[in-house]
């Protein structure tokens, strides 16, 4: 079973380039983003729990998101493998995720992370909030929220993975078309 990672920013063009990659690697795409929003969309507890945390451009606690990872890890066993998008967003999440691979003898088999400027993450989330509705894209102060979020917890992540020898990096400022390429030789 494959496990990999894609890394980046919020606005980076992850949830794009993991269409392509699920399709043309046949694996299961996870976004913790996705699931979340699925969550606040039915009305559940957890998503009730979410939404103000979303939408304040917070992060979820770690149990919960890794709750859900290990919940859609248990039911999907049949699988070529997995697409993580969004997760894991803290070092206590990549911890947990490596503890639970490593209890079945598995482990991450690469990091894709997809680099660009704050300037463009603010331009690209502002564009999407015009697409896609999202209440987390739509005010400049909860975008900033997210970017400093993202700088505070999520990119030392770098350094855990870069020390574990698997992690990647690919400028995520070309074209779609040119990152996917980029992509798709670090996977093949
Ligand atoms: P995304 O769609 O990946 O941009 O995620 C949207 C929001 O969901 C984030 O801003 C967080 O509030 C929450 N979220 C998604 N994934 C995680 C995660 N791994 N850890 C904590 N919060 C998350």
């Amino acid at each position: 079973m494959k496990y990999y990672i894609l890394f980046g920013p919020p606005g980076a063009g992850k949830g794009t380039q993991a269409k392509f990659i699920v399709e043309k690697f046949n694996l299961m795409h996870i976004s913790t983003g996705d699931l979340l929003r699925k969550e606040m969309a039915a009305g559940t507890p957890l998503g009730l729990q979410a939404k103000q945390l979303i939408e304040g451009g917070n992060l979820v606690p770690d149990e919960v998101v890794v709750g859900m990872i290990k919940s859609t890890f248990a039911s999907n066993k049949d699988v070529n493998g997995f697409l993580l998008d969004g997760f894991p967003r803290t070092i206590a999440q990549a911890e947990k995720l490596d503890q639970m691979l490593g209890e079945q003898g598995e482990k991450v088999d690469k990091v894709i992370s997809l680099a660009i400027k704050d300037e463009t993450i603010f331009k690209r989330i502002a564009n999407r909030a015009l697409i896609e509705g999202r209440k987390d894209d739509a005010d400049p102060a909860t975008i900033q929220n997210r970017i400093d979020t993202y700088h505070q917890k999520t990119e030392p992540l770098i350094g855990y993975y870069k020390e574990k020898g698997n992690y990647c990096e690919i400028p995520g400022e070309q074209t779609i078309e040119e990152v996917f390429s980029c992509i798709c030789k670090e996977l093949e």
